[in-house]
């Protein structure tokens, strides 16, 4: 399982974010708290952000905490959108920066925390690695991000253990699911997090529940439940 976080909101660095915060996503890389599984992410990082209406991303296969450039130039890279993420490979997938969240479309960066079995989903040659993550971010891009909550209810129907955790922002929307994992939202003064563990212990922090879809435009967040959407059933 990866951990991923996304921030709506002012202006504000990536180091902020994803470097600073006390138990943020580089102490999520060696010392998770709410894993479900896997102990470290060690396989990899990504970090995406908006450069006006433009996402820009640096991505690797190495540990963050390695990454001596990456904490150099992280507290000048200032956004007010970002989608970042550190990896935790699952069993036969490829160990390489491409396979490393956020994925996108030119449009929207998006993570996936989770697994998939491949053979559920449309092989598209716009995937960006055979990562399982990746063929499920074409998928989802394809299907357009406004079907996103019945994308997952029909994918998690083919695939009953699938675990699909999305996050992805475009610049002025982000937009979350939680099925089998973690996810918390803190909304601060100057914007919204979300994110797959709380990355210090403010009590603002407020637990997703399972199996929801969250929308974030603004400041307003809304809170679907997937199970309604279901899929059709068949006879
Ligand atoms: N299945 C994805 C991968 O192999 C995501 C893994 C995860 O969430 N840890 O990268």
């Amino acid at each position: 399982m990866c951990r991923h976080l996304g921030w709506l909101g002012a202006d504000v660095t990536v180091a902020s974010l994803v470097l600073d915060p006390p138990r943020g996503l580089l102490a999520q890389s060696y010392a998770p708290r709410r894993q479900k599984h896997g102990l470290l992410n060690a396989d990899g990082w990504g970090v995406g952000f908006f450069d006006g209406g433009v996402p820009r991303r640096w991505r690797s296969s190495a540990p963050l905490w390695g990454d001596l450039s990456f904490a150099s130039v992280a507290p000048a890279l200032r956004s007010h959108c970002v989608v970042a993420a550190v990896r935790s490979a699952t069993v036969g997938m490829p160990i390489e920066a491409s396979a490393s969240a956020p994925f996108t479309d030119g449009h929207w960066l998006l993570s996936h925390n989770g697994v998939v079995d491949r053979a559920v989903l449309p092989l598209r040659s716009s995937a960006e690695s055979v990562c399982d993550s990746a063929i499920l971010a074409a998928a989802i891009f394809a299907r357009g991000m406004d079907a996103l909550g019945d994308t997952i209810v029909e994918i998690g129907a083919a695939d009953p253990i699938a675990r699909l955790n999305i996050l992805a922002a475009n610049g002025s929307r982000m937009v979350a699911t939680t099925w089998g994992d973690t996810l918390s939202i803190l909304r601060r003064a100057d914007g919204v997090v979300l994110a797959s563990e709380p990355y210090d212990d403010d009590p603002d922090w407020a637990d997703v529940p399972d199996r929801h879809l969250v929308e974030v435009v603004g400041d307003r967040v809304t809170l679907t439940r997937l199970d309604r959407l279901g899929p059709p059933k068949g006879c």
